[in-house]
């Protein structure tokens, strides 16, 4: 459906768990507590609002976190949404340690894509980003991913939040040479990946860092590679705008929600894993799904209310985020809770 601006939103990103098994200090650092299991939607919950969705017009699902693979049943909820009338695409987004263990499993539930998010390939640093990672694991099954062949082949994203890696790795106290950017491009040269970029938000722990200005690295990009070109081609769902450099096998996107303000193209709605559905990332704005599916009333009625509530938050959608300006957002959740 429309929201009251004329954006048609198709695209809503699930999360299924407040729960990672990461600690990424611009996201769920150390100490951050988890609601109870019993506040989190089932999966059964999630599909449904899921198929009310598409009944609005959705076609696209990310299916996200905390981190997704975490949740028992993340593979068989997958294949739920593949299942459901209208939807077209259903995608992940994972940090990618438990990914090997679930790859073949996801594969047959029938993914469409899958987003790896990397900060960094220097692995001390990756460690200390993430409260304990191991970048090997993410790069081993990196490679298998984009080895597959043939009709099992699946779409591969890198994600990095464009941090000041030489900065923080200042503030966790560990040694760090590497040139930031450069390493993280140069998988989009050894794999037919997208590597995106993504400006920190000032959303819950993202307020404490800085983000690099991506105006500053298009221009750092285009200085470097002066044949670079804008890639028009439809990559995924999202607000990235895509570069495609001679020589590389994928491409560069920039996901600039700071400096390339795109709200007034956006297509989505969030899901919490607490069932409250967010039309802006910058705002509390939104319904509270679970209070509904769990409330009193025939099912005849809770459907009713449920598409009621549904329809208000989608045609009430803010008109923009004002991260520029974060006096005035009222979202104060952290991202861990929200799906990214
Ligand atoms: N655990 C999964 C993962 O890391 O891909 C899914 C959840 S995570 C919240 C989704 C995405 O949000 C990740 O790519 C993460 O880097 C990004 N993210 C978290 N906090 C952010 C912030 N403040 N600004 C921009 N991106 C952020
Ligand atoms: Fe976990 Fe993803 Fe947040 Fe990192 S960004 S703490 S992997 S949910």
């Amino acid at each position: 459906m429309r929201d009251h601006l004329g954006r048609q939103i198709d695209y809503m990103r699930i999360s299924i768990t407040d729960r990672c098994n990461l600690r990424c200090r611009y996201c769920m650092p150390e100490g951050v507590k988890c609601v109870p299991m019993e506040e989190i939607l089932t999966l059964e919950e999630c599909a449904e609002i899921a198929a009310w969705a598409a009944s609005l017009g959705v076609s696209k699902i990310k299916v996200t976190g905390g981190e997704p693979l975490v949740r028992l049943g993340c593979c068989d909820f997958i294949r739920m949404l593949k299942d459901i009338k209208g939807i077209e695409k259903v995608t992940i987004t994972t940090n990618g340690i438990l990914l090997e263990r679930y790859l073949e499993e996801l594969i047959a539930a029938g993914v469409d894509g899958i987003n790896i998010s990397l900060d960094t390939l220097d692995p001390k640093l990756y460690r200390a980003l993430t409260g304990g990672g191991d970048l090997e694991a993410v790069l081993r099954v990196l490679e298998k991913t984009v080895k597959i062949r043939g009709d099992r082949q699946i779409p591969v994203k890198i994600n990095a939040v464009s941090l000041d890696l030489k900065d923080m790795a200042g503030q966790l106290g560990c040694r760090y040479d590497g040139p930031g950017w450069q390493e993280l491009l140069e998988l989009a040269v050894k794999y037919p990946i997208d590597v995106r970029f993504i400006e920190v938000m000032p959303i819950g722990y993202g307020r404490q860092y800085r983000s690099v200005d991506h105006d500053k690295l298009l221009a750092w990009l285009m200085e470097r590679y002066p044949d670079m070109k804008e890639d028009r081609r439809i990559h995924g769902n999202g607000p990235a705008v895509y570069y495609q450099i001679p020589g590389f096998q994928g491409s560069i996107g920039l996901i600039s929600a700071l400096h390339g303000k795109f709200c007034s193209d956006c297509n989505r709605v969030r899901l919490t894993s607490q069932g409250y559905l967010k039309s802006c990332l910058c705002y509390e704005d939104g319904v509270d799904l679970r209070k509904i599916l769990r409330g009193r009333g025939s099912l005849k009625e809770k459907e009713a209310r449920l598409l009621e509530a549904m329809t208000q938050a989608i045609w009430g959608k803010p008109t923009a985020h004002c991260f520029e300006d974060p006096e005035h957002m009222t979202e104060h959740e952290n991202m861990v809770r929200i799906g990214g």
